[in-house]
């Protein structure tokens, strides 16, 4: 895709408007060139979860190129944490001084000077930590998953999220999700029971259930997940809110499926505190700000004997791939976030039966859609 094609691709955000506008370049002469924009990603379905309802997500879209190589880089921010795809540019044209003196080929310093400078906006950093790392991937001319000395074929098989809808709605997400043998739900409102019959009308598959934080009592919480534990759940993603690290220790010990951390595990500093309440961490690279610390925060995890899993934002194929360069890492995935949009810009893993095809092409190894 070259660079009109890409202008062509973002979107103003605010108007609802499609339209082509002007990228923000931040340019050094020959040395480097970072170029923000903000994508409109369209959804497939209206997508609801505990936190929000909406049609449409924007993301920061970043490219790096220097010495003749374009690295592409992708944010998607996270409404929990207040982060918006405006703020995320705002923050990565802050750096414009720090960005245009830094070395790509020093991408582990430079990320680390970017965490220190960057007071939260963790999409904002891990559209940096993206590109850069593609760059680099380019430069070796090796796919980041060989980068990382990792086997491709040790990927694990992806789940697919269906969000939260009525009955009718959800048996219809369910046989259009025939290809993949895992489910993850999505439930925490007062639905629940209805949410997972309407489901296990229609499939015998083993379920994952991910409650984001949505049940407030523990007494409350031991009982959804026994129920759940009857209808082939596999396990339970944030039962509880992250705050609540006593009460989920304390659900913790009276179920039997493992209790998985996403909201209360934002980077590889708070898994320490984390053991004892949950069996589990979910990293996303928006949350902890890319790849570098995800990979972190994965080994910190296992080091600790906790079980990993690689989650995502609604995003493309660039921030969905990323995270999926670690995969073989990992116990369980869910990089399903450009399946649930329409308007995916590039090509990059894919999907066969479940399974999680990491592309062969240097760095992300992306392609234009
Ligand atoms: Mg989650």
């Amino acid at each position: 895709m070259n660079r009109r094609d890409w202008l062509r691709g973002v979107l103003v955000t605010g108007t609802g408007l499609a339209c082509e506008v002007p990228a923000v370049a931040l340019s050094d002469g020959d040395h480097c060139h970072w170029q923000t924009a903000i994508t409109r990603l369209k959804l497939r379905h209206t997508w609801t979860t505990t936190m929000s309802s909406s049609q449409y997500r924007d993301t920061l879209s970043l490219r790096l190129s220097a010495q003749g190589i374009t690295g592409i880089g992708e944010g998607a921010p996270i409404v929990r944490y207040k982060e918006s795809a405006e703020s995320a540019r705002d923050a990565v044209e802050s750096l414009r001084p720090f960005l245009l003196s830094a070395d790509p080929w020093q991408f582990q310093k430079l990320i680390t000077g970017v965490l220190r400078r960057l007071e939260g906006q963790y999409a904002a950093k891990a559209a940096i930590d993206i590109a850069l790392l593609d760059w680099a991937g380019k430069k070796f001319g090796v796919p980041l998953y060989r980068y990382f000395g990792l086997d491709a074929a040790d990927a694990p098989i992806t789940t697919f999220s269906i969000g939260i809808d009525n009955p009718e709605t959800t048996r219809a997400k369910v046989r259009e999700a025939s290809a993949f043998p895992v489910l993850k739900i999505k439930v925490g409102l007062d639905t629940d029971e209805a949410t997972l019959e309407a489901v296990r009308s229609v499939t015998k598959k083993p379920l994952r259930v991910d409650a984001n934080e949505g049940w407030k009592d523990k007494e409350e919480a031991v009982r959804k997940i026994n129920w759940l534990e009857s209808q082939g759940v596999e396990f339970v993603e944030q039962p509880m809110p992250a705050a609540m690290l006593e009460e989920t220790r304390w659900v913790r010990s009276r179920v039997h499926i493992p209790i998985i951390a996403d909201e209360a595990c934002l980077s590889a500093a708070a898994v320490p505190h984390l053991v004892n309440s949950y069996d589990g961490v979910n990293v996303k690279l928006d949350k902890c700000g890319g790849i570098l610390e995800a990979k972190r925060t994965l080994d910190v995890a296992k080091a600790l004997g906790m079980k990993t899993m690689l989650g995502c934002m609604v995003s493309s194929s660039v921030s969905v791939t990323a995270a999926a360069h670690l995969s073989p890492l990992v116990d369980y995935a869910d990089l399903d976030g450009n399946l649930l949009i329409s308007n995916d810009p590039y090509t990059g893993v894919q999907v066969r039966e479940g399974k999680l095809i990491l592309p062969e092409g240097p760095g992300l190894g992306l392609t234009p859609a």
